[in-house]
């Protein structure tokens, strides 16, 4: 991928797709500034692929700049409709670089004087510039192996969720074990942190009388337990790096067992043990438990999505794939029924969805399933 200088960057007040990245721009805001290769301007976006295909027609040696230069510099086409941009490229120490932006007459007006000694200083990439694609790159890297770990502890949650389901419905516990958080989210010296899980879940007889679960007489009580929670303060000092995997684990653990925020963030149903443990209590409707021992069973995401659900008070089935990309991405959630949904805060009488229903895998996991049947 091609770089833009943050000159280059500071310089492009127009064209930009997203204008609030224009605005961090505008205030020295790199830090929350996105991927250099994620920004919204299209003269940056033509540049994108330069490193993996410059033989495509859109690039060209641009001959004026590279004799005054006397190294090569190509000219990028920006090939949409519309004010039609032109970017300069260097390739410096083995990184290419987005030295100069214009439009089409403005750029071949002034592209070639840029590259003259008294302006190359200006032009060519600073030690800041570098720094920043460093940081950035530093960042990419760390959001990837985040999400990868996020990914793995809804695995591995849905896991023990499942077994604890299926297999101990009297309340015995279900421990797993949930991976480090990367080395990179720790302070030097505190790797391999390891967290554990523990589920029991026990079924409560209720009538109810409304919904979907009219009649029926199944109620989970789901009892999370976070076994290494003093371990890892005291592994991590009073640091706010402790906080935030805290943080993150929960937001990733959480939504997979119990959407319905109030239920988890409002005493009593969290509560520290003694021993540094954190214990939450959910409350869980046959329909909750049915969604979560779907997701366990069903990984590969759902096909080409049908647009946004028309009902929204309806509980839809969703998979593993895109139970990981709605949380580790924050997107919005797939459902089996190829419908995206917003999987807000469903009272437990909700019906399933009919499309959902449909759907041939939904159709034999209801076949087979026998939770909470007596
Ligand atoms: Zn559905």
């Amino acid at each position: 991928m091609a770089w833009p200088t943050m000159r280059v960057l500071r310089a492009l007040s127009s064209g930009w797709d997203d204008v609030s990245q224009r605005s961090l721009i505008a205030g020295g805001d790199w830090q929350n500034l996105p991927m250099l290769d994620a920004l919204s301007h299209p003269a940056i976006r033509a540049c994108q692929d330069f490193d993996a295909n410059p033989s495509l027609s859109k690039y060209e040696r641009h001959k004026e700049a590279t004799a005054v230069a006397g190294y090569p510099v190509t000219e990028a086409r920006d090939m949409r409709i519309g004010p039609g941009w032109r970017a300069a490229i260097i390739v410096k120490d083995g990184v290419s670089w987005i030295v100069h932006v214009e439009t089409h007459d403005r750029f071949h007006a002034t592209v070639a004087s840029r590259f003259a000694s008294q302006n190359l200083a200006y032009t060519e990439p600073t030690a800041d510039d570098m720094q920043l694609r460093h940081l950035k790159m530093l960042e990419a890297k760390i959001v990837g192996m985040t999400k990868s770990w996020q990914e793995e502890v809804i695995r591995r949650s849905l896991a023990a969720f499942r077994d604890a389901f299926v297999n101990h419905r009297d309340g015995q516990e279900v421990v797993a074990q949930l991976p480090s958080p990367p080395a990179e989210m720790l302070q030097p010296g505190a790797e391999n942190v390891d967290l554990e899980l523990a589920v029991s879940v026990v079924y409560e007889s209720v009538n109810v009388q409304d919904g979907a679960d009219a009649g029926t007489s199944a109620l989970a009580e789901v009892s999370i337990r976070f076994e290494s929670w003093k371990m890892l303060s005291a592994r991590l000092g009073n640091s706010s790096s402790a906080d935030g995997i805290v943080t993150l684990l929960l937001t990733t653990i959480l939504p997979v067992l119990d959407n319905r925020e109030e239920t988890w963030t409002t005493e009593p149903a969290a509560h520290y043990g003694l021993d540094g443990s954190l214990t939450f209590d959910i409350e869980m409707s046959r329909m909750r438990a049915l969604q979560l021992l779907f997701a366990a069973e069903h990984v590969g995401a759902t096909g080409p999505s049908l647009g946004q659900a028309i009902r929204a008070d309806v509980h839809h089935f969703v998979t593993q794939d895109d139970l990981k990309a709605a949380i580790a991405d924050q997107e919005p959630l797939r459902a089996a029924c190829g419908y995206w949904f917003v999987p807000a805060r469903f009272p437990d009488s909700f019906p399933l969805c009919d499309e959902c229903a449909r759907q041939e895998r939904v159709i034999r996991f209801l076949e087979q399933v026998t939770i909470g049947e007596k």
